[in-house]
């Protein structure tokens, strides 16, 4: 089992062809409702990368593609495909041979979203009975404007049901799996930063793997650091989480930093690069793996993706008995490309046989 606990909140999307100024009331030209957060993400980022692609979800897959060679979409309309492909996806079902169960942990409160999570994990092949929903609490929203022209989006959220996780639900090995040991921990940092740092410490100490995707990123305290097997950041976040600006981080500053995070006691630091690639380091090995070259559509998900991409292949390698930290970063680069040559952060997600096939054009 791998567990993804974190965030999971859903998306009310407006799309303008502005993002209005303060005070004013603009109309917009669509509404949508979809599933988000970087822990649902995640899981499901994880989940496709480790699984082939189901056929029935074949036909629907191809025929998306040939739709967006032949005519002009709508930022909307992408995004109503990203909200529908949920439902043209996998269930779950016992009789189907998963080599990983994914699971995700986390907590939704009794409104009417909170139902929606279970249907829509399940339905992207995640196992979700590790959400918890909590009574007489909201499930986190993000309220996402999308401006169609720039594509640019703002986003306001909430922690909703999550912010009511203390230090004390992470205290025992169960926990991290919602009464099963994990093979393997995923988080983020969209929840507070004190509970994460219990469950890095619960896991560590049981001798679990766990892969920080320290986003948003919120400094944790040194000591914490040891019970890192892979820190993922992204430039900024590696800027905050080592305490420099942003402008210290180039191409010279990242071994020093993956250095920084080693010497903590980071087992393996991966920096994220946006279009240029990656940077990789452990005690042993260093270097940078550049980004594949797509038609870049929507960048929305491509941390995600590569996190699940990589926590994917990392699992596959360790059970084979190995560890290649720069296959599995080419592996994340290849999935996170492809992700980005779609709009809506969960539609583009590749399946392991779409990463197998994928060749840089
Ligand atoms: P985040 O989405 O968390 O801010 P990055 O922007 O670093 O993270 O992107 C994560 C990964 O997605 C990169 O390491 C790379 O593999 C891929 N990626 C992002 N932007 C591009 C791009 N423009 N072209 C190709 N790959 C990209």
């Amino acid at each position: 089992t791998i567990s993804i606990i974190g965030g999971l909140d859903y998306d009310l999307i407006m799309i303008a062809n502005r993002i209005p100024a303060g005070g004013e009331s603009l109309l917009a030209n669509e509404y949508l409702e979809a599933l988000g957060g970087k822990g649902a993400n995640s899981a499901i980022a994880t989940y496709r990368t480790c699984h082939k692609q189901p056929k029935d979800t074949h036909e629907a897959a191809e025929t998306d593609m040939l739709e967006g060679t032949g005519k002009e979409e709508t930022a909307a309309e992408h995004l109503e495909g990203a909200a529908g492909a949920s439902t043209q996806t996998h269930t779950l079902t016992s009789s189907d041979e998963f080599r990983i169960n994914v699971k995700m942990v986390g907590a939704v409160g009794d409104d009417k979203y909170g139902e929606r999570f279970y249907a829509e994990l399940n339905k992207n092949g995640v196992d979700s009975s590790g959400i918890i929903t909590v009574p007489n609490t909201q499930s986190s929203i993000c309220f996402v404007m999308v401006e169609n022209y720039t594509r640019e989006n703002r986003c306001l959220f909430t922690l909703g049901a999550t912010a009511t996780w203390k230090r004390e639900h992470f205290l025992k090995v169960e926990d991290l799996g919602h009464g099963v040991r994990p093979d393997l921990c995923i988080a983020q940092m969209e929840i507070h930063k004190e509970v994460v740092e219990q469950m890095l410490e619960t896991a560590g100490r049981a001798g679990i793997d766990f892969v920080l995707n320290a986003a948003p990123a919120n400094p944790i305290t040194k000591r914490t650091y040891q019970w890192i097997t892979h820190l993922l950041v992204n430039e900024s976040e590696a800027a905050i989480m080592s305490g420099r600006d942003l402008d210290e981080v180039n191409p010279d500053s990242w071994p020093v930093i993956c250095q920084e995070f080693l010497n903590r006691g980071v087992k393996n630091v991966v920096i994220t690069l946006g279009a240029k690639g990656a940077y990789y380091a452990t005690a042993e090995e260093r270097g940078h793996c550049p980004a594949y070259k797509v038609k870049v559509v929507d960048t929305t998900g491509a941390g995600d993706t590569f996190t699940g991409a990589y926590s994917s292949d990392y699992l596959r390698q360790k059970e084979a008995g190995q560890w290649d930290i720069k296959q599995a970063v080419v592996r994340a680069n290849k999935a996170a490309a492809i992700t980005i040559t779609k709009l809506g952060a969960q539609l583009g997600i590749p399946w392991s046989d779409e990463i197998d096939r994928f060749h840089a054009p």
